[in-house]
This record gives C-alpha cells, structure tokens and sequence, in this order.
C-alpha cells in the first residue's frame, strides 16, 4: 500500500491532554481521533489493530467451542426491568426513550439479552451446554472517562455467556474460557496474569480478572513470578477432557496472583521472595460465575432428565478489545514510539524510499510493495529520509525495509528490526525471504 494514497494522518507534536504514553501514542500514530468525551473514531491503522485483536479473539473462542452471534447494541428497558437491574445500574448506563416514548438503553452489558434468547430456544437439558459470545460496542457514562481507549464511554468487548445444567457442568465451561483466555492473551503479544476476583455473595474461586503489568494501571497487583514463565500456547490441554482442564486450572491456580481488593499477606509471604513481584496492572478480562442469578430473575427454566423443570447455571466472561489496543502499546513502546507485536500490527514492514524518482530505488520499492500487498506500507511521499524514519519508528512496524540509491544499485537494502534494532544489509531476494515470505 502506498503511503501517497492513504489516510494515516500522524502528528509531530504531542497532544497536550493526553496523559499516558499509550493515549499520546495512539494520537500521534494516527490510530484513533476523539469525537467526544470516551468516544473516539477508528482511522484505518487504528481499525486495522483492532480488526487484528478481534481476529485471534475470535479463533480462541470458536478453538473452545463457544459459537458466535451479533446481539444489538440498543436494548429495551423492559428486558431490564425483568432482571431488577434497570434501577440497579445507576449512571453509567445511558437512557434513551423512542419516538413512542418508550424507554430504551445503548447496553452497558448483555446478560439480560442472551438469556432471554437462550430462553426463548433452549428446552431440554439435553441442548446444554451452550456457550454463545459476541464481538459488539458497549456503552458505560464512566465518571472519569481517561487514558484514551483505556476507559472509554463507548468501547468495545467480546462478551461470551455459557449456559450449563449444574455447577459441575458451569466449572468445566469456566475453566475452558480461562484457557481461551491465556492463549488469546499470549497470541496477542502480551501477558495477562490470571487474578483471583470478588465473586460477590456467590463465593467460590470462580472469579479471575486478567491483568497486564504496566505502571499506568488502575490496580494494584501481586503475583507469583512463576505465572509469567508459563507458554500456554505450548501446554496441551485437551478442553475435551475434564481431567485434563481440572489438570490445568490447578497448575494456573496454585500461583498465588491476586489485586489489593483480592490480597492475602499470609498466602503473599508463602511465596518465595525472589518471585514475588509487585506491581501496577491494567485489566483486560474478567470471567465469573454467579450461578442462576439471570435465569432465576428473568424466569429462564429448561426440562431435566426427570421432566422437572430447573434455571440453568450461568457464567459471563468479557475482553477488552478497544481497551487491548492501549494495553498492548503500553507494554510495548519506546520513546519513538509503538513496538507492534507481528500478530496485532497494522502493517508487518514499511518500505521506505529514501529517494523517489531514482528509476533503480523506485523499481525495488514497487517490487516489496507488490509482493508484500495488504502486509506492507511503502513511503513513497517526497519527504526528508529523517521524517521517513521518524513516522515508521512512531507507528511501530516490526520491520523497515529502507531503500537508498546507493545500496539500491547493487541490488541491497538495509532491514531494520523495530524491536531490536538490529539492521542488516541484505540483497532484495534475501529481505524479501526474511521479511514476506
Ligand atoms: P473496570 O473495573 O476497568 O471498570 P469492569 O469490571 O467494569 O472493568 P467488565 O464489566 O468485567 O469490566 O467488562 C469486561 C472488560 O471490558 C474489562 O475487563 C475491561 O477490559 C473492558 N472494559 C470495561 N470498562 C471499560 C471502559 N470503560 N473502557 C474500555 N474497556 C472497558
Ligand atoms: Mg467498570
């Protein structure tokens, strides 16, 4: 893709009210422009992140099990109504009434909606488990909308829902979306640490939020170093098998990891000293399980073997997805920039054409930008090499293939890794193999 035809509009200043480097990164890079307090507009490198993020989210869902569906984002107050929270939410959720006076909602949530569509299909026990998820806007009137995509009004989440016959049948569901979870987390470049959570008056261990160290977090987090060495990508848990996920679980769940609202001294200090680690985290996902609390409330009742009607048990289990593209940054930046990890960046390299209008650089650019299509984002715009090199280390390609006349007629090209460093001098074909291919 050519630089000259497309929209990635980047800034040199940095914006003045933006307070945390993933926030000005995210201005700067051209990822996202405010529209209105925690309401932003996507620009195409921005989308092209969070279409990423949404792709692998995906894939570890659909790896699990879970099946796929688009619920709505405006919701009748009356389905509310039904559950008790309509009242209970209080100001975070924005009301809206129709032109029939009607009162309506932009949902905050959706427990309520997927368990009145599950009701109104699901009969018998033998239909369960289901396990349904959705990729949709939310919106919450957060009282300190901050930090850009970090806590925004409008964002977006993948909200997943299980429906299971009993406890038993809820643990297996629970335990499957937890592995869903770390190998999402790890696909996308970051280490999410799986923390024990408030379950409310349910009780229980089944409640994890899923934190990312970063010392522009909101909570403050101790965990168990052990957590971190885990390659769960590696591990191979058959989410068939219960024995298998208990196996699993119980490996996540000896570590100690655990929020201030979470944390226990007396477990802390059984924790060898030299892997206690203390820090800031960033919450990216939380799965809970509360029971029948929605199918109780709103009536939901399925047949068991016996023909006696009972309220399925229920989990909610939501990521971040517009909250990562902040989180991945802040774990991955420099003072030049962004440092995409391959799977989320928007463009794999950047071609930079250091002189256009040269015949001989000109003909090898157009031969990377070919070859690399959607992957690779050629510079063509007739600009000092410096800003060239200024704007590709700000928008954090994992490679630059960088093209001068020298080198270009001999045939070569400088490749320069964004994470490392590293610059190589290497023929077109050669940086083509390492790079494309
Ligand atoms: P927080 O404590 O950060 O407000 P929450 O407990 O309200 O989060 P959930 O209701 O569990 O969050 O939502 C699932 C996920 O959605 C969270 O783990 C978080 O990653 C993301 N999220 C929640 N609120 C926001 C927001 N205002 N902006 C962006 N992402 C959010
Ligand atoms: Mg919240």
């Amino acid at each position: 893709m050519r630089l000259t035809k497309s929209f990635l509009p980047t800034l040199k200043e940095v914006p003045a009210d933006a307070q945390i480097a993933s926030h000005r990164l995210m201005l700067r890079a051209g990822l996202i422009r405010q529209t209105a307090s925690g309401i932003y507009a996507w620009l195409p490198a921005g989308l092209r992140v969070l279409r990423n993020i949404e792709r692998i989210v995906r894939e570890e869902q659909n790896a699990i099990g879970a099946q796929e569906v688009l619920m709505p984002t405006l919701q009748s107050a009356d389905l509310w109504r039904q559950s008790g929270r309509y009242d209970a939410y209080g100001p975070e959720m924005l009301r809206i009434q129709d032109r029939h006076g009607r009162d309506m909602l932009y949902g905050p949530t959706n427990e309520e909606m997927i368990t009145e569509i599950f009701g109104q299909s699901v009969k018998s026990y033998r239909e369960l488990p289901q396990s349904l998820y959705h990729i949709q806007w939310k919106f919450r009137d957060e009282r300190r909308p901050r930090f850009g995509v970090m806590r925004g009004r409008e964002f977006l989440m993948k909200d997943a829902y299980s429906f299971d016959a009993d406890y038993d049948g809820a643990v297996i569901s629970y335990r499957k979306m937890m592995l869903a979870y770390l190998r999402t987390f790890q696909r996308l470049g970051v280490r999410a640490i799986p923390m024990r959570a408030d379950t409310g008056p349910i009780g229980g261990e089944l409640s994890h939020e899923f934190l990312i160290l970063a010392p522009t977090g909101e909570s403050t987090v101790y965990f168990d170093a052990a957590l971190e060495q885990q390659d769960w990508l590696a591990q191979s848990v058959d989410f068939h098998d219960p024995e298998s996920l208990g196996r699993f679980f119980k490996d996540v769940t000896t570590s100690y990891a655990a929020t201030d609202e979470m944390h226990d001294e007396t477990a802390w200090k059984s924790v060898p000293a030299d892997r206690q680690r203390e820090g800031r985290g960033i919450e990216v996902g939380h799965i809970f399980y509360f029971e029948d609390k929605y199918t109780r409330s709103m009536g939901v009742t399925v047949n068991g073997p016996d023909g006696a009607a009972f309220h399925p048990h229920m989990g909610s289990y939501g990521i971040g997805v517009s909250r990562l593209t902040g989180a991945i940054i802040e774990a991955h930046h420099d003072a030049q920039g962004i440092i995409w990890p391959e799977s989320v960046a928007p463009f794999k390299a950047a071609v930079l054409n250091l002189k256009p209008g040269d015949a001989q650089v000109d003909e090898i650019c157009n031969r990377f930008n070919q070859l690399g299509g959607d992957a690779v984002l050629l510079d063509d715009r007739d600009e000092r090499a410096g800003v060239k090199f200024n704007d590709a280390d700000l928008m954090g390609h994992p490679w630059q293939i960088i093209v001068g006349p020298r080198g270009a007629k001999e045939g070569r090209v400088e490749l320069k890794n964004r994470r490392s460093g590293e610059r190589l001098d290497l023929s077109v074909d050669e940086a083509i193999e390492r790079v494309l291919l």
